[in-house]
């Protein structure tokens, strides 16, 4: 079961990603794992990420792309995994089909959680954290007892800069943007399955679910 998994900032990935993974015993692949893992392996790679991220500079693609491909040869993707975060460029995606065709297996689904916009916006700009303890909450789905003070120590409640409703309209805009090419990339192979995130967590991961199942 060789999946990529695609989703705008707030549209659940990550627990979509947790049942998938729960479920079907696949590996979770996201990219910052995958890079942490390089560079704690000191591989060659590895490194090479490193003294990039270290100036402060994105990390090139023939880079990326090297990491992945060591990744996706090791035991514990024989039987399929779950990419997340990578491809995030049409080049990626292209250089992931010849690393898949090299190793005779190719991507099943590409599965993309699909969420209103305004739905997100919602999601995005609601949560509100603990100045003291650094609890998390959501003026929404997670709300406090008491307005803007938090449940376990009291402490006042607040939103960070990036939370913010502009700050996080062009988040999305620029997500939405770039994950174009590639969306219409994997539609024309045939490999784009969009699963309506706008039902609950639950409800998700059940057409997730029927659609995995049919791959067994
Ligand atoms: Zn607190």
């Amino acid at each position: 079961m060789n999946l990529v998994l695609m989703g705008l900032p707030g549209a659940g990935k990550g627990t979509q990603a947790a049942e998938i993974v729960d479920k079907y015993g696949i590996p979770h692949i996201s990219t910052g794992d995958m890079f942490r893992a390089a560079i704690k392996e000191g591989t060659e790679l590895g490194l090479k990420a490193k003294s990039f991220m270290d100036a402060g500079n994105l990390v090139p693609d023939d880079v990326t792309i090297g990491i992945v491909k060591a990744r996706l040869r090791k035991d514990d993707c024989q039987s399929g995994f779950l990419l997340d975060g990578f491809p995030r460029t049409v080049a990626q995606a292209e250089a992931l089909e010849n690393i898949l065709s090299d190793m005779d297996r190719s991507i099943d689904f590409v599965l993309n959680i699909d969420v209103d916009k305004e739905q997100l916006m919602e999601r995005l700009t609601g949560r509100r954290i603990c100045k003291q303890c650094g609890a998390t909450y959501h003026a929404i789905f997670n709300p406090p007892e008491n307005d803007g003070v938090c449940d376990k120590c009291g402490g006042e409640l607040y939103q960070r800069e990036d939370d913010n409703e502009e700050t996080v309209k062009t988040r999305l805009e620029v997500n939405i943007e770039q994950s174009k090419p590639l969306l219409t990339f994997y539609d024309q192979k045939g490999y784009l399955r969009n699963i309506d995130g706008n039902q609950g967590i639950k409800k998700v991961f059940i057409d997730i679910d029927q659609l995995l199942g049919g791959l067994k």
